[in-house]
């Protein structure tokens, strides 16, 4: 089978997403699963929906378009504010938008009109990630603009946090979204059905057992796929956290000094960090590069040790002998396994018990 390839276990995603899905249902939350870093494979959004998602959720609507001509029957949410170049195509394929301008509301509710649909929104709150959001402050003005406009539903309100600046979700901002979904239907009467209080960051937060208020939804998608939660990056008792893989091959192997000689300037990807000389080591090429992950996102098995990379270039110590043609595997944390997700150049093979259901690589559909 061909290198580099990311092996994709079918049945431990399902294993996963079930175990999130029964955990969380019990404190009153749906799941929505995000299916962005798959580039919306058919294949885990299904095995995430046979696990009891209650609706998938993606930030491209190519992703999107993808899962609807795959035939993947859900409640599909855009998780991104649409584009005003794509509003058409967003009312098209997705029920829901996650929303913070009035602009592409507007348009949405034109485009809406025109192909006779209704386009539900969520309003995304900003509280204090300062990713998107629509300032607490003026939420409620918000609603009352966008409940006027033909077409369109507003379905709820949510917030993301963890992302950006890598606030916590926690009882108090958790607190503050219930009661401003509080405050909304206290205003326009009851209104708002999904309170989305975040993504995988908020797990630690909701398995706590913390008061869940109106929260009522997550969107998860690292959780599910890596079986680890992205605050601490630790991982969550009874997940799978090799449900992905990545293998490489070895192309070259060779005894070389630890120390590079000759004027020293920047590499290609930045300034080289200083190494000692521990004298000769086995150094072996991998023909993968930053094209195809973040070398900085892999996780080596023991005895490997990654020295470096560059576009094409994986440079690790094995020390030993590793001859060419011996394939490597790798775990990926989710900046590793998006990019290589992305790369054409990486094959993506789904198997399901024991099985190899299905290659492809992304010259196909995934
Ligand atoms: C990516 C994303 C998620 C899912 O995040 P995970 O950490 O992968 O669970 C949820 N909500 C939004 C808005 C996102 O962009």
């Amino acid at each position: 089978m061909g290198a580099p390839r990311l092996e994709i276990d079918l049945d431990k995603i399902y294993h996963n997403a079930r175990t999130l899905v029964e955990r969380l249902v019990v404190r009153g939350i749906s799941v929505t699963g995000v299916t962005k870093a798959s580039l919306g494979c058919p294949a885990i959004a299904t095995a995430m929906l046979r696990a009891g998602v209650l609706g998938l959720g993606d930030s491209r609507i190519e992703n999107i378009e993808v899962m609807r001509d795959a035939q993947v029957a859900a409640p599909m949410t855009l998780i991104r504010s649409p584009m005003l170049s794509q509003v058409e195509r967003v009312v098209k394929q997705a029920d829901i938008s996650f929303n913070t301008e009035l602009d592409v509301i507007s348009q949405l509710s034109s485009a809406a009109q025109k192909v006779k649909r209704i386009h539900g929104v969520v309003l995304m709150v900003e509280l204090g990630d300062l990713r998107e959001g629509i300032m607490p402050g003026c939420l409620e003005s918000v609603v009352r603009e966008t409940i006027r406009l033909p077409n369109i539903v507003l379905k709820g309100i949510g917030t993301n946090l963890a992302c950006r600046c890598g606030v916590s979700p926690d009882a108090n901002n958790m607190a503050e979204l219930s009661a401003l979904a509080n405050s909304i239907d206290a205003t326009f009467g009851p209104i708002l059905s999904i309170v989305s209080g975040g993504n995988s960051a908020n797990l630690e937060w909701v398995l706590s057992g913390a008061e869940t208020g109106r929260i009522n939804n997550l969107r998860l998608g690292e959780s599910i796929l890596l079986g680890c939660e992205p605050m601490h990056r630790q991982a969550i008792d009874g997940l799978y956290t090799d449900a992905i893989t990545l293998i490489a091959e070895v192309i070259e192997s060779k005894l070389k000094p630890s120390q590079p000689w000759g004027e020293v300037g920047q590499s290609a990807f930045g300034v080289m960090p200083s190494v000692t000389n521990r004298g000769n080591i086995f150094q072996a090429i991998l023909a993968i590069g930053h094209q195809d992950i973040d070398p900085n996102g892999l996780q080596s098995p023991t005895g490997i040790e990654i020295l470096g990379a560059s576009s094409d270039h994986l440079i690790v110590e094995s020390g030993r002998c590793l001859p060419v043609g011996t394939e490597i595997s790798f775990q990926l944390n989710y900046s590793a396994l998006m990019r290589a997700m992305t790369s054409p150049f990486v094959t993506k093979v789904k198997k399901s018990r024991g099985h190899h259901m299905h290659v492809s690589d992304s010259y196909d559909k995934p």
